[in-house]
């Protein structure tokens, strides 16, 4: 059988398949380098370069999840490497990661939700208000897969949506060819661009003060994309209002001062951690491998090695 190098965890299903037509080897202890012709990897820790130096005969590297900024795809098509990748099977989960961060976000539920466990509304009375989503002006960074997804489901909450990206897209929502120009129309940016050098802290001070003392920030990207310093500086001035953040610039590490603040929402990456969607996610996985050793071709590749398909 092929010899298969597995860099971090999968799934048990994801596993039982695949050791069903590879003989599966762990990155983190010995393997035959030179038999190596396929890889798998979390996603996190893409495909680090000793990894792909130590295995010349490497044809195939399958990513679990959408975003590949771990990887060097340019490296890999250096080596005659193909990459695939989990598009279009997470977009749902997601999209509702990013609505219930902007709810929960705006309608305070975390406090709320302190409030009545700790027996402070038979103490205290009753809650303070909180925001309404309704009918807010939201600017979507990343009209994508997944940006799409946020806006279609987001209908219902009657949005005035906008949007960046580098390219203007078909749709009926505003364009605006800067961020800061975004962020000074809107009152909520959600991000949902890749990570990688190109969106590299391009949610920067000036961002964030155009977004507003009543501005909220969610992020479901990557951390990347926010200036983190500078966003911890904003909410503590009150420069920026609310973040609400799946992600961050060093995980699993979230800055203290975040910790602490009422402001804000964290959540620990799990923008499509649920049993349905990761299932789906790791079947994507599992086929692209499959297929390439049955047919040379894959079903997902990232577009940056499209061409070596076939
Ligand atoms: P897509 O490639 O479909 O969409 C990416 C969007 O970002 C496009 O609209 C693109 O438009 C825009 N974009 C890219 N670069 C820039 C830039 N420099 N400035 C502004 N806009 C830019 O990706 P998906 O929607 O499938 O996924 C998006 C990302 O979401 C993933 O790469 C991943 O990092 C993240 N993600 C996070 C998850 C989580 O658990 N929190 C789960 C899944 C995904 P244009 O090219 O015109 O600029």
């Amino acid at each position: 059988m092929p010899d298969l190098l597995q860099i971090g965890g999968i799934t048990d299903a994801m596993r039982d398949r695949l050791a069903e037509r590879f003989t599966i080897h762990q990155a983190t202890g010995d393997y035959p380098a030179d038999a190596i012709t396929h890889i798998v990897t979390n996603g996190h820790d893409g495909v680090p370069a000793d990894i792909l130096a130590n295995c010349p005969n490497a044809r195939m590297a399958a990513s679990y999840g959408v975003g590949y900024d771990a990887i060097d795809t340019d490296a890999c098509v250096e080596r005659g490497i193909i990459v695939t990748h989990t598009p279009d099977v997470l977009n749902a989960e997601v999209a509702s990661t990013a609505i219930m961060l902007m709810l929960t976000s705006f309608r305070n539920f975390l406090s709320d939700e302190a409030h009545a466990r700790s027996g402070n509304w038979e103490t205290q009375g009753n809650a303070p208000l909180s925001r309404s989503a309704d009918n807010r002006r939201v600017g979507i960074l990343g009209l994508g897969r997944i940006g799409q997804a946020i806006a279609d489901k987001l209908a219902p909450f009657n949005p005035d949506i906008h949007y960046h990206t580098r390219s203007r897209k078909d749709v009926p929502y505003t364009y605006h060819d800067t961020l800061v120009d975004m962020a000074r129309a809107v009152e909520v940016i959600i991000c949902i661009t890749p990570g990688g050098p190109s969106t590299h802290h391009i949610v920067n001070a000036d961002v964030m003060e155009a977004l507003g003392p009543d501005g909220t920030l969610i992020n479901v990207s990557r951390g990347s994309v926010i200036d983190e310093a500078a966003m911890v500086a904003a909410l503590q001035s009150g420069t920026l209002g609310y973040a609400a953040l799946d992600v961050f610039e060093e995980e699993p590490k979230i800055p203290d001062a975040l910790k602490s603040m009422s402001n804000v929402i964290l959540l620990p990456h799990v923008g499509s951690a649920t049993h349905e969607t990761r299932a789906a996610m790791g079947t994507l996985v599992v086929d692209n491998l499959i297929s390439h050793l049955d047919n040379g071709l894959v079903i997902s590749p990232v577009p940056e090695t499209k061409h070596l398909n076939g």
